[in-house]
């Protein structure tokens, strides 16, 4: 790891990017803006969106440097010296270390330890952070935002910017008290980040542009635009849709339906904007909810506030942190 002294020498001659991963509502593309409007010289960032949806998946990219000359790229970060990801459930959905050179960094919000972060990614060379952001979130900011908190972990691991610069940028965006909350939740942040550092320093001075890719929209059976600019398709029915995206693994709660205190009101059914809410015909010959359908509800909880008997209730999918394995044991491991 790099100190402050020696990443303000990097920044003189070179551009360190990051690459942040998220969902739609996560808040993200605000955590890539705030890295540059917390660093002293110049920066740029850019975000990537999928579906325009609440829960897709999401990136932004950060470009920052103390020379103005070089940081005069608009395309997206392909190799990535500081990664990070607000949701853990990207972890096993995306890509999250594409392009990370040996010694980059990868810091996620999660309750895992290191070494079955290792595991997932596959990577046994590059250096590890991990924090709770979601606790953390949940217990200062009362939800689940875990923009400014992953910044924290940041702060720890690159001395990019100080909890100074950090909170000076963070007080400018957000309302007052919002503002506070924020910046005692990157406080708590910075002292529970847990850091294995693999003891590999990064070559900022490596090129880590890659050329231009032509990218492969891959939807199936379509065809190219054509003159009046509207895709079409031989075959009669075009799989896409909620139906295809198992959007189960979008949302950090468990939904539980209490079937007891269910008064089979289908208000639920109507607000679930996932199809979520799974009915079926009864006897009587009239529509019954039976459950939730766990492989397409992403935890919005619209349902949760429309029940009027409380039917539904949440539990979060992610347990207590365990992400103290010993810096000895994990060495040993690798
Ligand atoms: S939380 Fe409720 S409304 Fe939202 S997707 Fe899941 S079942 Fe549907
Ligand atoms: S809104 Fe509540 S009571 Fe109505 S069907 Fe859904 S779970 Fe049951």
């Amino acid at each position: 790891m790099y100190d402050r002294k020696q990443m303000e020498e990097i920044l003189k001659e070179n551009v360190v990017n990051l690459r942040f991963h998220a969902r739609g509502g996560q808040g993200g593309v605000t955590a890539s803006n705030l890295c540059v409007e917390a660093f002293y010289g110049y920066g740029i960032c850019q975000p990537r969106f999928g579906a325009e949806r609440m829960g897709s998946p999401t990136e932004s990219y950060v470009r920052l440097s103390a020379n103005e000359d070089l940081i005069r790229s608009n395309e997206q970060v392909y190799a990535p010296h500081f990664v990070s990801v607000l949701d853990p459930s990207l972890l096993s959905e995306v890509d999250v270390i594409a392009g990370v050179p040996k010694g980059g960094w990868l810091i996620v919000n999660t309750a895992l330890n290191q070494q079955e972060i290792q595991e997932i990614v596959g990577r046994k060379d590059i250096n590890i952070a991990t924090i709770d952001a979601t606790r953390i979130a949940l217990e200062v900011l009362g939800r689940n935002i875990t923009n400014t908190i992953i910044l924290g972990a940041l702060i720890r691991v690159s001395h990019l910017f100080t909890l100074d610069e950090l909170a000076d940028a963070v007080m400018r965006r957000f309302k007052d008290n919002i503002a506070a909350k924020n910046v005692e939740a990157i406080k708590q942040a910075i002292e529970d980040t847990c850091v294995y550092d693999i003891g590999i320093q990064m070559d900022f001075t490596q090129d880590t542009k890659i050329s231009w890719q032509q990218v492969e929209l891959g939807l199936p059976g379509y065809k190219e635009v054509d003159k009046a600019g509207v895709w079409y398709c031989d075959e009669e029915t075009i799989p896409v849709g909620s139906d295809q995206v198992r959007t189960g693994s979008w949302g950090e709660w468990d939904i539980i339906w209490d079937e007891e205190t269910c008064t089979d009101c289908a208000q639920c059914w109507f607000i679930c904007p996932d199809f979520a809410i799974l009915r079926e015909k009864g006897e009587d010959g009239k529509y019954h909810m039976i459950g939730i359908d766990r492989e397409h509800c992403k935890s919005c909880q619209n349902c949760l506030e429309v029940c009027p008997v409380n039917a539904i209730s949440k539990q979060l999918k992610q347990g207590p942190a365990s992400c103290a394995v010993p810096e000895e044991e994990l060495k040993e491991a690798n």
